[in-house]
């Protein structure tokens, strides 16, 4: 994997470059705007400038917390498409292909049902975006009403939005621990991923978060640990890093503490 950390943007989105290479890093994760806040604000044209002639780096962008597709409350889906249109342009911008997005909650509307709302907007977003943008649906730790924490959930929102080269998915440790898919063990790390290679296939996953879960296997609850200091532990996400078919795929720890913590934890998983 390409060792990456979720860098924060504080003092600018250019900052998170200079972070990102003072710590030896070679992929990241940024929000692009206020992840708590429908009201995007526009890229300026310096850091456009400055993320187009930085070549080197491959960068991520994480949606905003606030976007459900699927939600059932007046005005949410079609604020929620819009946000999503807007970061899309954003990207565009930046030169970012990759925006990761966890696919929603349907509010105890039914399951089946927010999972067509929600493809049918990624789909009709995507189709308006510009071309060089692309959207990977998270898997979730299943926490309320969340949707994706099953990988027969990742492959149908797949399926149903039926855009394969703009679509895929980014796989978080901690969220597939949490949702019940032991990851604990090297044996438990290589039945879960055939798994996932059954239903959805590896091919499709274009990013993982690598983080080490507070909480026990199946709690349905995402809480990230630093690397080693929960229940999954260092030795097995070294081994998943380590997989070949996984060489090219950036790996971003999102665990608790500073920049330079969570890149000690990525290099702790990626030792080379
Ligand atoms: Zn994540
Ligand atoms: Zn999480």
């Amino acid at each position: 994997m390409l060792p990456g950390i979720h860098a924060s943007v504080n003092g600018g989105l250019v900052n998170a470059l200079s972070t990102l290479h003072e710590l030896g890093l070679v992929s990241g994760q940024i929000f692009t705007s206020n992840q708590q806040q429908w009201k995007g604000r526009p890229v300026t044209q310096e850091e456009e400038k400055e993320f187009r002639k930085d070549g080197s780096l491959t960068i991520i962008s994480h949606a905003s917390y606030l976007i459900n597709l699927s939600s059932t409350r007046n005005r949410v889906p079609w604020l929620s498409a819009k946000a999503l249109g807007e970061e899309l342009i954003r990207m565009h911008s930046l030169g970012i292909r990759w925006l990761v997005m966890h696919p929603g909650a349907h509010l105890n509307a039914g399951e089946d049902q927010a999972i067509e709302k929600i493809a049918a907007g990624v789909r009709k977003t995507l189709a308006g975006a510009p071309f060089d943008t692309a959207i990977l649906y998270e898997n979730t730790a299943g926490q309320g009403t969340t949707l994706g924490y099953s990988f027969e959930q990742l492959d149908k929102l797949l399926a149903l939005t039926d855009m394969p080269d703009r679509t895929g998915i980014c796989f978080d440790t901690c969220h597939a621990f949490a949702a019940g898919y032991d990851l604990s063990s090297h044996e438990a790390v290589s039945r879960t991923m055939l798994e996932f290679d059954e239903v959805v296939g590896l091919e499709k996953i274009k990013v993982f978060h690598i983080n080490d879960s507070k909480r026990e296997l199946g709690c349905r609850v995402d809480r990230h640990a630093r690397i080693g200091e929960g229940f999954i532990g260092l030795e097995p996400l070294q081994f998943l890093a380590s997989m070949e078919v996984f060489n090219y795929i950036p790996g971003i720890t999102e665990t608790p503490g500073s920049d330079s913590d969570r890149a000690k934890d990525v290099f702790a998983v990626m030792k080379r």
